[in-house]
């Protein structure tokens, strides 16, 4: 018999045989049916996910099945990277991303009781210092998922977006909040179960797209239309995110899963 194996990787790999850590799936599945994004239309759209079949075992090839794809890269559960917004010009593409960055701690806000009374609801920067003082500080260098119970929309483009005569109706944060979480906050990004991390109606806002304006604008990330985040504790699980890494791409689709200790 060998010697047992000691040391940190050792114990996780351990831990992942007997189910004492389970790997949880965060990301939605990408099919022509993921809702996306609708911008005003006067704006360029994003594409959905579309395949499109180069050959199935047949005389386009005998022996094997597979296939194009098109799609947005803010398309499904995707990672914003800072030069996707004017604030962040110049900053990290996706492919640029410290690889470092896509696996950390990450801590669940979970607001999906005040989202389903109102869905326009928009966390505040006191939400989030009640959170820590009945918890931990936001993790140096981790997450904040912020959790709306918008994941159980992920399956119908309308009830997703929430559109009606005014614009779209999802939640978000406040312009205060955002600048809070991107100046001062100790995280990295911000991840949500919505389309994009800004609240449907944050066009009206001062700044626009305050979450966009102020995590890309200070070097940080977003991380959309994450699943399961009810599964998760709320503290302790470390996400790991991997988004494509297309060079000069201001995002991209990602799985992303956390590791959750039990
Ligand atoms: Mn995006």
């Amino acid at each position: 018999m060998p010697p047992p194996k000691t040391g940190v990787l050792a114990a996780l790999t351990a831990a992942l045989a007997d189910g004492s850590v389970e790997v949880v799936d965060l990301t939605a599945p990408l099919s022509s049916g993921t809702p996306v994004i609708q911008l005003p239309p006067e704006f360029g759209q994003t594409a959905r996910f579309e395949l499109e079949e180069i050959s199935a075992y047949d005389d386009r090839g005998p022996a094997w099945y597979w296939n194009n794809f098109r799609s947005g890269e803010h398309t499904g559960t995707h990672f914003d990277a800072p030069n996707h917004w004017v604030t962040g010009r110049g900053g990290l593409d996706v492919a640029s991303v410290p690889v470092g960055h896509l696996v950390r701690p990450a801590v669940v806000l979970d607001f999906s009781a005040q989202c389903a009374e109102n869905p326009d609801f928009l966390l505040e920067v006191d939400d989030i210092r009640a959170w820590e003082g009945q918890h931990e500080p936001l993790p140096e260098g981790g997450w904040l998922l912020y959790r709306t119970g918008w994941d159980a929309r992920s399956d119908s483009q309308e009830r997703f977006t929430n559109a009606d005569e005014t614009g779209p109706h999802t939640p978000g944060m406040s312009p205060e909040c955002a600048r809070w979480v991107a100046e001062e906050a100790p995280v990295i990004g911000v991840g949500v179960e919505t389309v994009g991390t800004d609240a449907g109606t944050a066009h009206s806002f001062d700044p626009a797209f305050p979450c966009h304006s102020f995590l890309m604008g200070n070097g940080k990330y977003g991380l959309t239309q994450l699943q399961n985040l009810a599964t998760l504790p709320v503290t302790g699980a470390v996400l790991v995110v991997g988004p494509l890494p297309i060079v000069t791409g201001s995002g991209a689709p990602a799985r992303a899963v956390a590791l959750v200790e039990h």
